[in-house]
């Protein structure tokens, strides 16, 4: 999944506010252009609506409604990113902005601050895992972020990522820092006065982390990188020292079609879901959910770099599990979806890498690769096959980095965005500060900042703190695994024989079904035993490659 899902003010970015009444309005208003099936679910909803008589069921309601609002700007936003053409650009943006301003009126609006109280009160009764006492708490989080930051701030962010959007483009263009600087520093600004609407956490950047983990403080994120640091650059200096796998074959021509039909064969016996879900091209890879019942994931075929396709659809099959796996009870309600974005990359990655990348997974599928690629294949053994797709090579560009390399790209990153946000490092700075970093964690150094400092736009849209959901993502993924091995003992078996029924039933079981009722900390906790846990991954790592 990548950065559609979850805004940096609560639950959707908005800005006007609501007097509470539009909510027939819009209802009336759109009476007159539904079909019979939702003139039907439009009485079907007045009837709850007359039925709702606890503070708790007109709550159940309105969330319904506020959520339909989100199913609809995920649609739109899919459509927009796979089937739109040029000429419909302009309007789409329009419309997008339309729709996310109705449902951040209605998500801000009194009345439901007042429900959420009444329903708190009525709730408070019920046992703590009761659903309609975990939907509460989650609602009443999220409802208090995103009414703490003022319609004022929202539109001057707004303004700033747009300019400062476009100046990355023409800076990255350019390949000159310099004519990005000025934007990053008032983003920069603009977070530090983001962070100041929330209670004084032990690090502004807290606030930040927290729209995209929930509950993960920097003093967490320090720690996992201090464990991560020494031993990951101590690996790969071992590591692309010794493994110079031939790969060149990976880069022969594929046909695209082929690739695409053994990819969608692999995902199918993954559990991907075909009656409740579909997969398009897009430019970029990504994944989304509208209901449990309509997963939607996207991929794309580079001709030299044919493997991408596969294996980013291995990525997005994994977040689309988790998505099919919510029990079809928080279906619209905000409790359908994965718990956090590193929660729901630990599902892309299982499945891309630690599953996808694995002996036994090729065990089972390399023989069917083959035989659709004899010219390609036909003479690559097994094992050289495993050797290519798992070479282990520092990059400059974090999207190619392979398992040894990526979290080192992200701790660059996040030790960036903590420094700039307490001072520590001037914007003046940032350039050179990102060179030698790159020379002490991956020992290259890029060439220009096109490959360097400028080479992801999450900082000129505004998304600070995101980052470092990859990482938890990365070592979460491994958590749950080693947990799943150590109750399965006939795993590997399993997955040569091209069974994963069970791994994904273990998952949907443990994890997908609660969706977000649980915060990642307490979701972790309840699965593995521990909190989040750098260990596993280490030794996955170090068994894997030295
Ligand atoms: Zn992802």
């Amino acid at each position: 999944m990548d950065a559609a899902g979850q805004g940096q003010y609560g639950a959707a970015a908005g800005a006007i506010d609501d007097c509470g009444s539009c909510n027939l309005k819009l209802r009336t208003g759109s009476w007159k252009l539904t079909s019979t099936l939702s003139f039907q679910f439009l009485v079907s909803s007045f009837r709850l609506y007359d039925r709702a008589v606890t503070a708790i069921e007109q709550l159940d309601v309105l969330l319904a409604e506020i959520t339909d609002l989100r199913y609809a700007i995920s649609l739109v936003g899919w459509d927009e990113r796979v089937n739109l053409p040029p000429g419909g650009v302009a309007t789409r943006g329009a419309m997008l902005a339309t729709l996310r301003s109705i449902e951040h009126a209605k998500f801000t609006a009194d009345r439901l601050g007042r429900l959420i109280e009444q329903a708190t009160a009525e709730a408070a009764t019920l046992d703590a895992d009761d659903p309609a006492r975990r939907k509460i708490a989650v609602v009443a989080r999220d409802f208090g972020k995103a009414t703490r930051v003022p319609g004022a701030f929202v539109a001057a962010h707004a303004e700033a990522v747009s300019a400062a959007h476009q100046a990355w483009r023409e800076a990255r263009e350019a390949s000159d820092f310099s004519r990005f600087a000025s934007h990053l520093e008032r983003i920069v600004d603009l977070k530090r006065e983001y962070a100041g609407f929330f209670k004084a956490g032990e690090h502004p950047y807290d606030a930040l982390l927290d729209d995209f983990e929930p509950a993960a403080t920097t003093a967490d994120v320090q720690q996992m990188f201090d464990a991560l640091r020494h031993r990951q650059v101590a690996l790969l200096k071992n590591a692309a020292g010794r493994h110079h796998a031939d790969d060149s074959f990976l880069r022969a021509p594929y046909a695209e079609q082929e690739m695409l039909g053994f990819a969608i064969e692999v995902i199918t016996k993954l559990g991907f879901d075909w009656h409740r879900g579909r997969q398009d091209k897009s430019t970029h890879p990504f994944a989304v959910g509208i209901s449990t019942g309509d997963v939607r994931i996207t991929t794309r075929f580079v001709e030299h770099h044919p493997f991408e396709l596969l294996f980013s659809m291995l990525h997005e099959t994994g977040h689309a599990l988790y998505e099919q796996g919510i029990d079809a009870r928080w279906n619209r309600t905000p409790l359908a979806g994965g718990a956090s974005l590193g929660v729901h990359e630990s599902q892309s990655r299982l499945w891309e890498n630690v599953i996808g990348r694995s002996r036994p997974f090729w065990v089972h599928f390399y023989p069917q690769l083959q035989r659709r690629f004899a010219a390609q294949l036909g003479h690559i053994s097994l094992d050289q096959f495993y050797r290519a797709i798992n070479k282990v090579e520092p990059s400059l560009i974090r999207v190619e980095a392979d398992e040894v390399t990526y979290n080192l790209h992200v701790m660059l990153r996040v030790e960036m965005e903590i420094g700039m946000m307490n001072g520590a490092i001037a914007i003046a700075e940032v350039e050179a500060c990102w060179n030698d970093r790159m020379r002490d964690y991956l020992g290259v150094m890029p060439s220009d900042a096109a490959h360097g400092v400028l080479q992801d736009m999450h900082w000129s849209v505004g998304l600070f703190g995101y980052f470092a959901t990859y990482t938890i993502g990365n070592l979460l993924s491994v958590q749950l695994w080693r947990t799943f091995q150590a109750e399965h003992p006939s795993w590997e078996r399993d997955l040569s024989a091209g069974e994963f029924a069970g791994l994904r039933d273990w998952l949907r079981e443990r994890l997908h079904r609660h969706g977000k009722a649980y915060q990642p900390k307490e979701l972790v906790a309840r699965i593995t035993g521990k909190g989040l846990d750098p260990e596993p991954y280490l030794t996955y790592l170090e068994q894997k490659y030295s």
